[in-house]
């Protein structure tokens, strides 16, 4: 159970020194019961205090890392419900599907295909970041590990195998990738329990219904393995997300332990409807997969969920930005017009995206204004002739010639100020929408 401010304050030393950043040690009690601060950020705790406090202070929900160098990922972590109530901490990573029930030419298509969907958007990479290797009953075990060492060599994997033997051949294999061993269940728990322990990887349990799935996990805690991940995939895809749902709300809101693990919901094996499994993957993005394992990923399936994924895993109280700068479009050089727009990252998508298709080169330069929106800054005041005019000068007319500046058509208003505060500058104004930017430069390039 959470301890409250009042039980942590009798273990803390009371000097009040002022040290862990809060002003006495009450304050710093509080904080620590409401998750802003950590134990460790007093130095003067006694181990005997940190022992009492460390479990009954700890996160409701483990963050578990799974693969290996630059393939390691974080899973969980979470601390509340909803994402307006705080925000959520680690993002719904996918996997594709590959089985030992493939032929070695669909497996080898499959693999080929993965990099079709790898793309930017808005500073993050949208990639499948998993591969979930599937072991069929009764198929040839050497295969299986054929195939997990070929997909370790691309992505972190997610072994899905309930046989112990094929589960300890595929591991000897690709341990070192740091895959998820996902197959202990009520019958082999104790087998997989030691296996994960000996290669030193997250285990993955699961259960014919939420109570065996608890009793599981409890058991394997109990055996001292507290690296899990909780497969909550059920029978339908009705039970499986009532299953994500409890598991997560008996975490957050009860504070049981048990559940406080990362989950992995498997589509592939709900449905083999292709729309299905798409909208399947984006109900378990929302509620509450950690993994979501689908058959294939491709571009037309990518786009919504990826867009779905970091709309709900964006920090809503830290407004979507980029770094002030001068941006080349088109083989722009320092000959080409400015235009000038404000660092919220949807405007800078939307108006460089339009540029880029206008074909004409020309030079995006983005100044400070706090990542609002072009109303919203001139509003606030962080858009004004004021900050344009100063960004220009200490930061732009260094290393561009040309002093055609294009400004935002719905600051029209802004035209005289600049031009009075830019000497040498000819100001236009754009249209008031981005859509219309392409004809209005193709316009000016040709007068
Ligand atoms: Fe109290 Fe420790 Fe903070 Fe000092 S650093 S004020 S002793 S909680």
């Amino acid at each position: 159970m959470a301890l409250s401010g009042i039980q942590i304050f009798k273990l803390t030393p009371k000097k009040n020194c002022k040290e862990c950043g809060c002003p006495t040690c009450m304050a710093f009690s509080m904080k620590v019961a409401q998750g802003a601060k950590q134990l460790s950020d007093c130095p003067y705790m006694s181990e005997d205090a940190l022992a009492q406090l460390a479990e009954a202070t700890a996160p409701p929900m483990k963050t578990i890392k799974v693969g290996a160098g630059d393939n390691e990922h974080s899973l969980g972590g979470e601390t509340v419900l909803y994402r307006h109530e705080k925000t959520f901490v680690n993002k719904t990573l996918y996997a594709t599907n590959l089985c030992s029930c493939m032929d070695d030419a669909e497996i080898d298509a499959r693999l080929e295909r993965l990099p079709q969907v790898d793309y930017e958007r808005i500073g993050e990479r949208m990639y499948t970041e998993f591969l979930n290797v599937n072991y069929k009953e009764g198929t040839d075990a050497a295969k299986y590990v054929e195939i997990a060492k070929k997909a370790a060599a691309v992505r972190p994997v997610i072994l899905s195998v309930k046989d112990e033997a094929v589960a300890k051949a595929a591991l000897d294999a690709v341990k070192d990738t740091k895959p998820v061993l996902n197959g202990a269940d009520a019958s082999n728990y104790e087998a997989f329990c030691k296996l994960a322990a000996d290669a030193g990887v997250v285990l993955g349990v699961s259960g014919k219904d939420l109570d065996e799935l608890y009793d599981t996990t409890a058991a394997l805690e109990k055996l001292g393995n507290k690296n899990l991940i909780l497969d909550v995939t059920m029978d339908t895809a009705k039970a499986t997300f009532e299953a994500a749902v409890q598991v997560r709300r008996a975490a957050l809101k009860d504070g049981d332990r048990t559940f406080g693990y990362p989950s992995i919901v498997n589509v592939n094996r709900l449905t083999d409807d292709k729309t299905m499994q798409e909208a399947l993957v984006a109900t378990f993005t929302m509620k509450y997969g950690s993994i979501v394992i689908v058959d294939e990923m491709d571009y037309a399936m990518a786009l919504p969920l990826y867009g779905l994924r970091q709309n709900l895993f964006t920090d809503p109280q830290k407004p979507m930005k980029v770094a002030p700068g001068i941006y080349p479009m088109n083989g722009a050089d320092e000959n080409s017009v400015c235009l000038t727009t404000v660092d919220f990252a949807l405007t800078y998508f939307l108006v460089s995206g339009e540029l880029e298709r206008s074909g004409v080169p020309c030079n995006l330069v983005i100044s400070d204004a706090g990542g609002l929106s072009v109303l919203t800054a001139w509003a606030a005041g962080k858009l004004s002739a004021t900050s344009v005019a100063t960004f220009f000068q200490e930061n732009v007319e260094s290393k561009i010639k040309n002093r055609t500046l294009i400004i935002p058509g719905k600051v029209a208003v802004l035209k005289g100020d600049i031009e009075a505060k830019l000497p040498g500058w000819k100001v236009i104004v754009a249209p008031l929408e981005a859509v219309q930017l392409v004809k209005f430069l193709k316009d000016l390039k040709a007068n």
